[in-house]
């Protein structure tokens, strides 16, 4: 036993990334190529969802070696594969602790404690909050960070919406809600947007949106869900009150360095502090890579990049203080990657009463009104990077339950009347049905434990 209960893992890791977004996984993809055989905490809840902040935007346009532009899950997703296919090992956690005091270093995982000679931090940056004295309760009721995730739900449809902030995200966001919602009102605090020139005239050219310069929210007011923002001009003092089924915040990101407060140097705003250019941070065999180290350029291939050196770094560093066990692989070409699945109903003649998985309206009909075994429905849609998170897990809840638990997708941008009725506010949502009756719902990423325990107590 380790610390605090932790179960101790049984051997000493040559390196450990923490975090999975383009930083990890790029810094994943070269430590394994090296025959490291890294071990990368994906992080779960805390500081952003596996994939890290990539899976909450739709194109991207400027990463290379994609001319036409990839949603930027699939390009998460992608990166996943490659790593995995050189050896990755993935544990799918938030690292609740650090202890770089002694070596090898270790974290607090999931119950687990794990040792290693090096480390990686890659654990990116969050979205920030404006704490507004009602801002508890509509989160998820009207507010939400993530514009790209849930801008398709049928409570947005065709009414009206806002977007707080004013740089590249938040002028993405309204750009985007323009085509769910019937008007965008983008609330900026100062006099002009802090965003590209290209972005800017997005939204000057777009008629949907109405820009409300030097406006702050004082509060937002509603029943079960949000309807009105209460907002101030910030010269004028004058209050008045906006109608909105929506409003999407963009007000910029902290970096995830908490966990190392106090134990590597950090600047005044929390950013990890490193050599000039270079990945090696305060603590030797520490190293550091992505927006967690980077307050300046915070781009997809920049974090990449710096996972790279991060990666090359800590290989050297381990050869040079003899600490590494390189792993010997059978095979020179590792088996080709596994790569995602997009959605696809399942068509009429394919259906089956006893496949684990299957989507679409057709089999969720069949199996709600025809069949007697538990029914966990996953309301999804195209752009939801969360989706691409969760799903893979419920995967493999169901496999775990061989055939006692069936499981139907439903892509409620194809399904939206399904949606509707379902009272889906956001992706993904799962819905736990047993004949014809909803016994529990779920929204958002959550552990494959929290969904056993309520399918065993029913089963
Ligand atoms: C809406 C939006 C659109 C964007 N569009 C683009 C674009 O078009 N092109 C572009 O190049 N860039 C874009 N960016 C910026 C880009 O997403 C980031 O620069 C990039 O994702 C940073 O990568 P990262 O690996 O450093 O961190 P992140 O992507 O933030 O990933 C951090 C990872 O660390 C994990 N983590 C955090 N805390 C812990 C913990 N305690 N334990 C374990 N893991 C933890 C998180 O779960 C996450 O997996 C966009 C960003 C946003 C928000």
């Amino acid at each position: 036993m380790g610390i605090n209960g932790t179960q101790m893992t049984m051997s000493i890791e040559n390196v450990v990334i923490v975090g999975s977004g383009p930083a990890g996984y790029t810094a994943a993809i070269y430590a394994a190529r090296a025959n490291l055989q890294p071990l990368l905490v994906t992080g779960f809840q805390s500081g952003g969802i596996p994939g890290g902040q990539l899976m909450t935007t739709t194109h991207v346009e400027n990463f290379p070696g994609f001319p036409d532009g990839v949603m930027g899950p699939e390009l998460m997703d992608l990166m996943k594969a490659q790593a995995l296919r050189w050896g990755t090992k993935l544990f799918e956690a938030d690292v609740e602790l650090i202890d770089l005091q002694r070596r090898p270093f270790r974290l607090k995982a999931a119950g687990s404690l794990i040792e290693s000679h090096a480390l990686i931090i890659a654990t990116g940056a969050s979205a920030n909050r404006l704490g507004l004295p009602s801002e508890e309760r509509f989160w998820g009721r009207g507010i939400s960070a993530c514009a790209i995730c849930d801008g398709a739900t049928p409570q947005f449809r065709q009414e009206d919406l806002a977007v707080i902030g004013g740089g590249d995200s938040a002028c993405e966001e309204a750009v985007y809600l323009t085509k769910y919602g019937s008007h965008v009102h983008l609330l900026v605090r100062s006099k002009s947007f802090r965003a590209s020139a290209a972005m800017v005239e997005r939204v000057m050219a777009n008629t949907l949106i109405t820009v409300h310069w030097r406006t702050e929210v004082l509060d937002v007011e509603g029943d079960e869900w949000l309807s009105r923002l209460k907002i101030r001009s910030l010269d004028s003092k004058e209050e008045q009150n906006i109608s909105v089924k929506g409003l999407f915040y963009a007000i910029g990101h902290t970096p995830n360095s908490k966990l190392l407060a106090g134990k590597l140097n950090l600047d005044s705003k929390g950013y990890i502090r490193t050599k000039e250019g270079r990945p090696e941070t305060s603590i030797e065999g520490v190293f550091a890579a992505g927006d967690v180290a980077d307050s300046e350029w915070r781009q997809g291939i920049t974090a990449a990049a710096s996972g790279c050196k991060a990666a090359l770094a800590a290989e050297r560093w381990l050869g040079e203080n003899k600490l590494e066990k390189l792993i010997q692989r059978k095979d020179l070409e590792p088996a080709k990657a596994i790569m995602p699945q997009s959605f696809r109903a399942t068509p009429e003649k394919d259906f089956k009463h006893d496949a684990l998985w299957q989507s679409g309206s057709y089999a969720l009909r069949k199996l709600y009104h025809e069949s007697d075994r538990p029914l966990l429905v996953i309301y999804t849609s195209i752009n939801c990077g969360p989706c691409h998170v969760l799903k893979p897990q419920l995967r493999r809840v169901i496999e775990e339950y061989e055939g006692k638990v069936l499981a139907i997708e439903i892509d409620i941008e194809i399904d939206q009347e399904i949606a509707e009725q379902a009272n889906v506010n956001g992706t993904p949502m799962v819905h736990l049905f047993k004949n014809k009756e909803l016994i529990k719902q779920w929204k958002g990423v959550k552990q494959r434990a929290d969904f056993k325990k309520i399918i065993d107590d029913f089963l």
